[in-house]
């Protein structure tokens, strides 16, 4: 028996959801939404927007010390953590707020529950029981913060669930992991005031970046005091009276008051009906989904983390629209996940898109290199240790730009514009024939005149 039924039935609220419900519902479908949580997902909730006013909050240490230089007296300075959490629940929940407006203003219909399928035109509100029959079903249910390496003692540590509203602030903190949630994390917590010691298994911070980036975002780190150590993972952790016992691979033992476990996510598709009802999943158990994400079943959409394609928001968001497009708005529409641009919230911060040095070398028979690496106008005064990375790679044999790097100050705002011409496949000489603006960092993107290497493949590479 059936309570209601719906054109579209979406489980999980976060970006990708919210989006495919909100657009559906516009073109006049009958759409009900599941969530079990908060409506906002990862992103609003415990993912970027509180990650960024975290890295906000932390930045003003730089600020409060480059002062001095430009001739500011700064007496004396404090960090109060109840005021921050504070400021951040207030202004997700505002987030939460609007996006559920959104969706109901659109004509959704939003149930706090969670959902599970039933079969391929059923899905059940565990909260009430009530089962919805749907004539497409949308699974954006998001990923979630693993639990590796499994070791003694997990249970004494959190992720980044949990870091946002710790009740007290972690003088001593752990970081395992050296992806984008481990190094965010390390930069925002040595510049509140922290200890930071991170530790991971690789020989470099975040595997897959351009190993420019890594070696120098490794250095800035290090001198953020942050203790990086690497080719090292926690064995065993135990309670003590005075916090953690964190003891290490390498025979070592620190004393921390939180461990924050860092090492990666999984698609959230446990326990949700997948396997009865015969949507394929992953090795890594994220839903198998076409062009135009669809499943195995017919009828059964998925988009975002779940599908473990690209997992950052607006790649979910477009997928969600795109989804919507597709099937309510006689649109169809496949997202294009090439030359997606980045950012690591560090400080400094990461902004890249398109290919790494490495990956356009495996590709490309003739690679170029072109290389700033210069102390930025500011550094001058302030007395700040700090150097500005930019790279571009260029396809040597046709001039197209193939990525660009940057890891200084607004390098995701550069990423993000420089993303417009990657994608419209522009060539280096585009570049140099822009004029430059005077006095910016970005401006040396068009002024790298000289090259600083070219890789060819030889005849036997290239066979
Ligand atoms: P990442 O995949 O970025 O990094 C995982 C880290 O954990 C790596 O250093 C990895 O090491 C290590 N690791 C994995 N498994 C183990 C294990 N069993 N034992 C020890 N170490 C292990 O994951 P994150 O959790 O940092 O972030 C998840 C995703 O969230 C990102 O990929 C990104 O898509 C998204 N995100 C995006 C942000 C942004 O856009 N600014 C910010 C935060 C998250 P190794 O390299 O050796 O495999």
């Amino acid at each position: 028996m059936t309570d209601a039924e719906v054109d579209l039935f979406v489980i999980g609220a976060g970006s990708g959801g919210t989006r495919a419900a909100r657009i559906a519902a516009s073109y006049g479908a009958k759409v009900m939404v599941a969530e079990e949580f908060r409506v906002g997902g990862t992103c609003v909730i415990r993912g970027c927007i509180p990650k960024k006013l975290f890295v906000y909050a932390s930045r003003f240490r730089d600020e409060f010390e480059d002062a001095e230089g430009f001739g500011w007296k700064i007496e004396k300075t404090s960090f109060d953590w109840p005021t921050l959490v504070a400021g951040k629940e207030k202004e997700i929940t505002r987030l939460s707020g609007i996006y559920g407006v959104h969706m109901t203003r659109a004509g959704a219909e939003i149930v706090e529950s969670r959902a599970v399928i039933e079969d391929a035109h059923t899905v059940r509100l565990l909260k009430d029981g009530r089962c919805i029959r749907a004539k497409y079903i949308l699974i954006a249910t998001g990923g979630g913060p693993v639990l590796e390496p499994k070791i003694p003692g997990l249970e004494h540590t959190i992720t980044s669930n949990e870091i946002f509203d710790l009740p007290v602030f972690p003088q001593r903190l752990l970081i395992v992991g050296g992806g984008y949630i481990a190094v965010e994390f390390a930069s925002v917590f040595t510049r509140l005031g922290a200890s930071v010691t991170q530790v991971l298994r690789g020989e470099n911070v975040l595997r897959g970046f351009d190993d420019d980036l890594r070696t120098n975002l490794a250095v800035a780190l290090r001198g953020a005091d942050v203790d990086l150590r690497t080719g090292i993972l926690p064995t065993r952790i135990e309670k003590t009276n005075k916090g953690l016992d964190v003891h290490l691979s390498d025979g070592s033992c620190i004393e921390a008051d939180q461990v924050l476990i860092a090492t990666g996510r999984r698609p959230n598709t446990k326990d949700l009906g997948l396997e009865k009802v015969g949507v394929e999943l992953n090795k890594k158990g994220a839903v198998v989904v076409d062009s135009h994400s669809k499943t195995s079943v017919d009828n059964i959409y998925a988009v975002g983390d779940v599908t473990d394609r690209i997992n950052l928001t607006p790649v979910a968001v477009r997928e969600g629209h795109a989804f919507a497009d597709t099937i309510f708005g006689g649109r169809p529409t496949a997202v294009n996940h090439v030359n997606v641009p980045s950012a690591v919230f560090t400080t400094p911060e990461i902004g890249t898109v398109g290919l790494s040095e490495q990956e356009a070398r495996n590709i490309f028979d003739c690679v170029d290199i072109y290389l700033a690496h210069f102390r930025p106008l500011k550094a001058t005064l302030s007395g700040r240790e700090e150097k500005v990375l930019m790279k571009i790679i260029v396809d040597g044999t046709t001039d197209q730009v193939l990525g660009i790097h940057v890891l200084g100050h607004d390098a995701g705002e550069m990423a993000q514009l420089v993303a417009i011409p990657v994608r419209m496949g522009c060539k280096k000489a585009d570049f140099d024939a822009t004029m430059a603006l005077h006095p910016t960092a970005a401006e040396e993107l068009v002024t790298m005149r000289t090259r600083a290497a070219r890789y060819e493949r030889t005849a036997a590479e290239r066979a």
